[in-house]
Formats: C-alpha cells, sequence, structure tokens
C-alpha cells in the first residue's frame, strides 16, 4: 500500500482515498517507519541500516511487557500518552479503546508520511526518496524470504 501511493504520486497523482488505515488498525497493526528517511540517511547512514519493518503487530506477546511508545519520538496523543504495553492489552481483551488509541497513531504516521513525500518534492529529493523507501522495503522482503527458505 505505501509502495502504491509512491507509484500514485510518482505518475502524478496528488488525491487519496483509502480505508488503508482502518483495515490496518482493525488487525492489530501500527506503522512504525521512519518519516525522516532522507535526512536519517545523509546524517545517520548507520541508522538506516536496520530499517526493515513499516509496521508492528501489537497484538503480539513480545509488546505484553514493552514500556516504550508504538514510536519513538512519535507526537501523537498515543504515543504522548500510552505505551505499547497497554495497546497490547487493550488488544488482547478486545477492549474499544485499542482501536481508537491505535488508528489515532496509524492516521498521525500516516499523514507524517504525506507531509514527507511533499517535502521531498519541494526538496526535489521525491525519485531519492522513492528509491531509499522501496530499496528498503525490498531488502526486507528479501531477508524475511530467505530466513523462511
Ligand atoms: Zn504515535
Amino acid at each position: 500500500m505505501l509502495e502504491e501511493v509512491l507509484q500514485g504520486v510518482a505518475a502524478g497523482i496528488d488525491l487519496f482515498d483509502s480505508s488503508y488505515i482502518y483495515h490496518l488498525t482493525l488487525g492489530g497493526f501500527a506503522l512504525t517507519f521512519p518519516l525522516d528517511l532522507l535526512n536519517l540517511a545523509e546524517e545517520f547512514p548507520e541508522k538506516t541500516m536496520g530499517i526493515d519493518q513499516s509496521k508492528i503487530n501489537l497484538k503480539a506477546t513480545v509488546y505484553r511487557k514493552d514500556t516504550g511508545p508504538i514510536v519513538e519520538g512519535c507526537v501523537c496523543y498515543t504515543c504522548r500518552n500510552h505505551t505499547r504495553a497497554y495497546i497490547n492489552h487493550l488488544l488482547n481483551v478486545h477492549e474499544m479503546l485499542a482501536q481508537i488509541l491505535l488508528e489515532i497513531h496509524n492516521t498521525h504516521h500516516y499523514l507524517g508520511f504525506f507531509q514527507a513525500i511533499r517535502s521531498a518534492i519541494k526538496e526535489d529529493k521525491f525519485e531519492r526518496f522513492c528509491d531509499m523507501f522501496l530499496q528498503k522495503r525490498r531488502d526486507h522482503l528479501t531477508a524475511a524470504v530467505a530466513v523462511g527458505a
């Protein structure tokens, strides 16, 4: 879906309508990919090395005792006030608040993705932004296939 947005923007599309965030949230997923990929790559290239996951599933047991926010440094209401562990708990007891908190973060993060795209276009770096973003996704998928093989 993220890749399709980039392909759409590259083709000149500037208006999108999608239920992506809604369905992502229903599955318990949270968007976690870095929004400042260009700056990160220029200033701290080593920090982009391990970037692979665009999202995490907060229903997973691994987040049961994770006291960090969904995304470190995210300024959305959910990340400023709640932990991964709390949202994990809410999801696993089917509390409606889980969907609300998760959707707040996912919407904030997704809008940040579009902000990053607009900034890249303004700075005439959209092509580089796409290449970096898609390359990280390809690296991740290749690694996932290699591990699964
Ligand atoms: Zn957030």
